[in-house]
């Protein structure tokens, strides 16, 4: 079958870019090299509700907790963030592939599962005259094959789930320790009978595994944990930093979500971002084909939207990153002192710390549903 544009990798980027494809009326054919999509889960699904509402997909069915706030942790210092609405969802990862994926099919997208892509057959889909979307996660074959920059900073992860019962499924409880540098260590409630523990360590400071289990020695996560035992334990990688170029015009290549390197560092968290890189990737497609514009609208108009925002998510990530347990612990209470978890509680932007600071200013509390 001829396609207009191939997509490479069938995650959440992917699916959302060819939704939006078969949507404008543009053949699009996405390609997977696995067989159940989504499967082996290496993700957490932590998303803002506004995030969500931004990439359009009907999510509800892959809802498996609602969360209400986040408990940092540094040494022996603690600050909460709580507010009295629902702040994010806790989704399945792989219920929503499954969702993005009935979208994209239904918008007229044909998904191919069990093919990978090898740089020969890049080319040839390039001599073809076809568009590639890059969508083929963190070690992208494409951003290689194609040369669009380095992977030049990531975090290593390791993740496991445990079955208990919880008392509290509603706030998230981050730790911040010179350990895991690079991320922090998270304990995140799934449902009110699974959480999920987890780590992030910069690439070459220590081994995930050991540093997870390190984590997993921890007073406050032994007790959260009791003697469950380990499920599903996966190691991954996030990006956390945007290629040096996510289009290459000349031979009409886009890259999107984690192969483009669209993610949060403060966080890690890419759903967001990457799925509104990739609606942008195919609106310049789309204007591309029918009006002859030029694909770099689409680094142009990714970068105007969440550039600023980046460039924060990433002096806050240095910020813990550089300052240590105790620096942390010390930064904790300076902002408990002054009234910093309230006003994040109530005007706060899990995706926008721009946004966040527009709303403290102008007294314009977070709505949500
Ligand atoms: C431990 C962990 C926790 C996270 N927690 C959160 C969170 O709470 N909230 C959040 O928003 N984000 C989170 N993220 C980040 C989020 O998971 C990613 O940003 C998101 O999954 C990226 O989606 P994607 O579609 O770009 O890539 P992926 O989901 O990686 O999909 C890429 C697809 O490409 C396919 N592929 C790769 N190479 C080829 C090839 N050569 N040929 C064919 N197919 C190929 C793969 O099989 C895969 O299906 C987390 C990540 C990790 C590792």
């Amino acid at each position: 079958m001829e396609e207009e544009v191939a997509v490479i990798g069938a995650g959440t980027a992917g699916l959302i870019a060819a939704r939006e494809l078969g949507r404008a009326g543009i053949r699009a054919l996405v390609y997977d090299q696995k067989k159940v999509l989504g499967h082996p889960v290496r993700a957490s699904g932590i998303v803002s509700l506004r995030g969500l509402d931004s990439l359009g997909v009907d999510y509800r069915k892959a809802v498996t907790n609602t969360l209400y706030g986040a408990r940092l942790h540094a040494g022996k210092s603690t600050m909460r963030i709580e507010s009295g609405t629902p702040v994010a969802h806790v989704l399945e990862r792989q219920r929503l592939n499954e969702l993005c994926r009935e979208q994209a099919e239904r918008a007229g997208a044909t998904v191919i599962t069990q093919r990978r892509i090898t740089p020969e057959r890049l080319d040839t889909i390039n001599r073809g005259g076809s568009i590639i979307i890059g969508a083929d996660g963190a070690v992208s074959t494409v951003a290689a094959h194609f040369r669009m920059g380095p992977l030049a900073d990531y975090v290593i992860t390791y993740k496991a789930e445990f079955h208990v019962r919880l008392d509290d499924a509603r706030n998230v409880d981050l730790f911040f320790d010179r350990e895991y540098r690079g991320l922090f260590g998270w304990l995140c409630p799934n449902s009110d009978e699974i959480l999920e523990a987890g780590i992030g360590v910069r690439h070459g400071r220590m081994n995930a595994r050991r540093a997870f289990d390190r984590f997993m020695e921890r007073r406050e996560v032994a007790e959260a944990v009791g003697n469950a035992r380990m499920h599903s334990g996966q190691a991954s990688i996030i990006p956390m930093r945007l290629r040096r170029r996510i289009v290459d015009e000349k031979r009409k290549v886009l890259l999107v979500g984690d192969a483009a390197g669209q993610v949060k560092p403060s966080t890690g968290g890419g759903i967001v971002f990457g799925g509104n890189g990739a609606i942008m990737a195919a609106r310049a497609i789309q204007g591309h084909l029918e009006r002859g514009k030029s694909l770099m609208e689409y680094e142009t108009s990714y970068k105007k939207r969440f550039a600023a925002d980046t460039r924060v998510h990433s002096m806050i990530n240095k910020l813990y990153t550089r300052s240590g347990t105790k620096g942390m612990e010390l930064g904790i209470r300076i902002m408990n002192a002054i009234g910093m978890a309230s006003l994040l509680g109530k005007y706060g932007d899990m995706d926008s710390p721009t946004k966040t600071m527009m709303n403290v200013f102008s007294g314009k509390q977070r709505v949500t549903e």
